[in-house]
C-alpha cells in the first residue's frame, strides 16, 4: 500500500552541514550493552535499523580516550586505530541500506572509574568520582590538560571519519559528559577562563564544537547533543534561563541540534512516569533560536504525533532510541502504508536495564533485538513452517500470544486457548495497575497481528485440562499457563513460610489484581522482589486510601529499578503518597490484623497493625504440564509429538523473557537444536599470543 500522504513530511530529506539525511528518522545515540565486546551483534543490530528505514543510525557512546574509560560498561571506543575496523563494519552495515552513520564521541569526566585503563580520572575540579560512589577522585584539569583533551577529541573525530562515519555527535548531556560537567555551576567553580560566567563555562564545549568543525566539518555533519534542562530547578541548568542562553550563544555553530533533558533518568523516563513527547515543553524554544535543524526524543511511536511535532515547529528530525529498538522497521511500516503494524515501545526500560547490567540489551516488545547476528533473527522475517503440524498453545499471556503470532507467521496451523475472558495474561492484569496502561501494547500488537491470520484461531474462556488436550489431538502442545505469586512470603530473605501468612491474612499481588482487597485500614507490603510489583501494590493501595508501610530487606525501595532508571521516581512517588518505607526490614510472622516486622540490622521487632501483602516470588503454573507428562502412553496415543512449557510456566521472569521464550519456541519448532551446544553464535576473538 502507498503511504498516507499525511506522513510524506516524515520522508523529506534533511541537510546536516555537508551531508543529507534521507528522511527525518534519527536513531539517536543509544547504549545497548553490546559495543566493543560484542561487535558482531552491535553491527547487525545497527544495520537492521538502517534496513528498517532509519535515516541516521548512531552508535552508543564512543569513548575517545583511556582517561574516560567506562569499564565495566560495554560501549564503543575509538582510543586508537585498532578500534577503527569494527566501527567501519557498523558504517558499512548502515550505508548498505542508504542510512547515514553517526558516532557520539564521549568522555565521562568525573563520572568514570577507569577500572581497566587505571588512568587517574579527570574533571573540571578536584571531585570524588560520581560513578557508583567509586572510592577515587577525579583531578582538576589544568590548561595543558584541556589542550590535550581537545587534541584527543579531534583525533577521535578524525578516526571516526577514517571508519566511514558521516556525522560526529559532540555530546554534552545527561550530567555524564565532561562538557556538561564544565557547564554545571555545581561541578565547576574554576576561577580561570573555563569557570564563572556561562560564557566561560560553555567555552570548553564551544571549543570542542569548533575543533570538530575545523577537523572534519567539511565532509561530516557535526551535531551538538545538548541537555537544555537538568530538571533540578535552580541547582542545575534550566531551559528558561541558562539552557536558553547557552543555545542562543551557539545557535548557528553546529550543523544540527539534538536537544534533550538531563540526566538519563529524566531523559529516558518510563511510561509509568512520563507520556510520549513529554520533553517538548523543555526543548520547544530551540527551533526559534536557530536556523539549523533540531532533533529531540520523546518515545514517539505514533506517526501522527511525529508529524504534529514537526508541523508545530518543535523539531525537524524525530529522534528515537527506544521506539527504534521495539520496532527497527517503524519508518518502513509508515512508508509502506501499514502503521498499524508498528510494534510500539511500551516504555518499560528493560533495554536500559540490560545495558546498565553490562549485558547485551533486550527488549520486551521485540524479542529479536540483540539476536540479529547471534541467532540470525530478523525482526520481520521468519522461516516458513517445517511441517504441516497443528500446534495447540495453552494460555494467551505474552508467551502464548507471541508463540501463536510467530508460529502463525511461519504458516503453522495454531489453536490458542485462554481460560480467561480476555487475552493478555499478566500483561492485561498488570497494565491495569496505576500508570502502566502502555504495557497493554504487548498484548494489542500481537492480537492485531494474529487477527487477520486464517491459520490461527483463538478461544477465550477455554480453560483446558489434560483430558481435553489429549482429546484435541494437536501435533505439538505449548503450555504457557503462567505463574502465581506466593502468599506465604517465601523468597530471597525468607526461606520458610511466614507463620500465620494464610489466605485470610495475606493478600498476594494476584489477589489484589483479581480485585480482592484487605479491609480498609493499614497494610504492610513486604517487598522482597525489588522490581515494580511491590511498589505497585503500595502505589495502588495507598491511592485507594489504605495507610501503607513498605518493608523491604533491600537497602532502598525497588532497588533493582536502579537499572530501569526508575528508582528515584518510584521512591518520590511513594513518599508523595504517604507510604512509609522501611528498608532492611523483614516480616517475621502474621497475626490477626498485626504483622511482626524485624529490623535486619539491629534485630529490633515492631508489631505493626495491618494486613500483609507479600511480594516475594512466583511459582510456575505447571500442574497441567505435569499431568500430561505423567502419562507418555496417552500422549503417544493422542499423536502428540511434543509438550513444552514456555514463559512464566517454565521459569517466572520478566514479560520480556516470556515474549522471548514464546518467540524462541516458534522459531525452533521443526529445527534441530543440539541440547548440549551453545544455542547461539559466540564472538571469536583473535588472540595475540606472541612467539
Ligand atoms: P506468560 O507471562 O508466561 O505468558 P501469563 O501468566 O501472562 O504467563 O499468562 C498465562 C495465561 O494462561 C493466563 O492468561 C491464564 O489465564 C492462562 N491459563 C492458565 N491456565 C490455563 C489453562 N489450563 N487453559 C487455558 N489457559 C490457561
Ligand atoms: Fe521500549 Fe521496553 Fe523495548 Fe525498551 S525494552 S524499547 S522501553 S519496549
Amino acid at each position: 500500500m502507498p503511504r498516507d500522504p499525511r506522513y510524506d513530511i516524515l520522508f523529506e530529506p534533511v541537510r546536516i552541514g555537508p551531508v543529507t539525511a534521507p528522511n527525518r528518522f534519527y536513531q539517536v545515540p543509544q547504549c545497548n550493552g553490546m559495543g566493543r565486546l560484542y561487535p558482531d551483534s552491535m553491527i547487525a543490530m545497527r544495520g537492521m535499523k538502517a534496513e528498517g528505514g532509519w535515516g541516521i543510525v548512531a552508535t552508543e557512546q564512543c569513548d575517545f580516550h583511556p582517561t574516560g574509560d567506562v569499564t565495566a560498561y560495554c560501549e564503543t571506543k575509538l582510543w586508537d586505530d585498532t578500534d577503527v575496523p569494527y566501527l567501519a563494519g557498523m558504517c558499512n552495515a548502515v550505508h548498505e541500506h542508504g542510512g547515514l552513520a553517526a558516532v557520539e564521541l564521549v568522555h565521562n569526566g568525573h563520572d568514570t572509574g577507569n577500572l581497566y585503563s587505571r588512568e587517574v580520572p579527570i574533571g573540571p575540579m578536584h571531585r570524588p568520582v560520581t560513578w557508583l560512589s567509586h572510592p577515587v577522585q577525579a583531578r582538576a584539569m589544568d590548561l595543558d590538560d584541556i589542550r590535550a583533551y581537545r587534541r584527543w577529541h579531534r583525533k577521535g573525530a578524525l578516526r571516526a571519519r577514517q571508519a566511514g562515519f558521516d556525522i560526529v555527535v559532540v555530546y554534552a548531556g545527561h550530567d555524564g559528559a565532561m562538557p556538561s560537567h564544565f557547564l554545571a555551576r555545581r561541578h565547576n567553580q574554576r576561577t580561570d577562563e573555563y569557570g564563572g560566567s556561562l560564557e566561560n563555562r560553555l567555552r570548553f564545549y564551544r571549543e570542542l564544537l569548533e575543533d570538530t568543525l575545523e577537523a572534519v566539518g567539511d565532509t561530516m555533519g557535526v551535531v551538538a547533543r545538548f541537555a537544555v534542562d537538568e530538571m533540578m530547578g535552580p541547582d542545575g541548568l534550566e531551559w528558561e534561563n541558562e539552557g536558553r542562553d547557552a543555545i542562543e550563544m551557539m545557535a548557528e555553530l553546529p550543523h544540527m541540534w539534538d536537544v534533550n533533558v538531563s540526566d538519563w533518568d529524566n531523559d529516558s523516563m518510563t511510561s509509568r512516569f512520563a507520556p510520549e513527547g513529554y520533553q517538548e515543553d523543555y526543548v520547544a524554544f530551540v527551533k526559534q533560536m536557530t536556523s539549523k535543524p533540531v532533533a529531540t526524543v520523546g518515545r514517539y511511536t505514533s506517526p501522527d504525533a511525529m508529524v504534529s511535532a514537526i508541523r508545530r515547529g518543535i523539531v525537524d528530525m524525530i529522534g528515537a532510541a527506544r521506539p527504534s529498538i521495539a520496532d527497527p522497521f517503524l519508518p518502513k511500516k509508515i512508508e509502506e502504508g501499514r502503521p498499524e503494524d508498528i510494534r510500539e515501545c511500551i516504555g518499560c526500560n528493560i533495554c536500559a536495564a540490560w545495558n546498565n547490567l553490562s549485558a547485551p540489551s533486550r527488549c520486551t516488545q521485540n524479542p529479536t533485538f540483540g539476536e540479529e547476528w547471534r541467532k540470525d533473527w530478523h525482526p520481520e522475517q521468519i522461516a516458513p513452517k517445517g511441517s504441516n503440524a497443528h500446534i495447540l498453545v495453552v494460555g494467551a499471556g505474552p508467551a502464548g500470544l507471541e508463540a501463536a503470532h510467530a508460529l502463525g507467521k511461519r504458516g503453522y496451523r495454531v489453536t490458542l486457548a485462554e481460560a480467561r475472558t480476555e487475552a493478555g495474561g499478566r500483561v492485561t492484569r498488570e497494565s491495569a495497575l496505576p500508570n502502566l496502561n502502555a504495557w497493554a501494547r504487548v498484548r494489542d500488537y500481537r492480537l492485531g497481528q494474529i487477527a487477520p491470520m486464517t491459520n490461527v484461531e483463538m478461544y477465550l474462556e477455554s480453560a483446558l485440562n489434560a483430558e481435553q488436550i489429549l482429546e484435541f489431538g494437536a501435533d505439538h502442545v505449548a503450555i504457557a499457563t503462567g505463574s502465581t505469586w506466593r502468599r506465604d512470603g517465601v523468597g530471597r530473605a525468607v526461606r520458610n513460610p511466614i507463620a500465620g501468612a494464610d489466605a485470610d491474612r495475606s493478600f498476594s499481588p494476584d489477589d489484589i489484581m483479581d480485585g480482592k482487597r484487605p479491609p480498609k485500614g493499614p497494610v504492610i507490603v513486604f517487598d522482597d522482589d525489588h522490581y515494580y510489583m511491590g511498589n505497585m501494590m503500595a502505589d495502588l493501595l495507598a491511592g485507594e486510601g489504605h495507610q501503607v508501610t513498605l518493608a523491604t530487606p533491600g537497602l532502598c525501595v525497588a532497588s533493582w529499578t536502579e537499572y530501569t532508571l526508575e528508582q528515584r521516581h518510584i521512591e518520590k512517588r511513594l513518599v508523595a503518597l504517604g507510604v512509609e518505607i522501611l528498608s532492611r526490614h523483614c516480616v517475621e510472622s502474621v497475626g490477626d490484623g498485626v504483622v511482626e516486622i524485624v529490623n535486619m540490622v539491629t534485630g529490633e521487632r515492631i508489631e505493626a497493625a495491618g494486613m500483609l501483602v507479600p511480594v516475594t516470588m512466583r511459582l510456575p503454573n505447571d500442574r497441567l504440564y505435569d499431568a500430561l507428562m505423567a502419562e507418555p502412553a496417552k500422549l503417544e496415543a493422542a499423536g502428540i509429538k511434543s509438550v513444552r512449557r514456555i514463559g512464566d510456566c517454565y521459569g517466572p521472569a520478566t514479560i520480556a523473557a516470556a515474549v522471548y521464550e514464546g518467540h524462541r519456541y516458534a522459531r525452533e519448532l521443526d529445527t534441530e537444536i543440539d541440547p548440549d551446544g551453545v544455542p547461539f553464535k559466540t564472538v571469536k576473538y583473535e588472540l595475540e599470543l606472541g612467539g
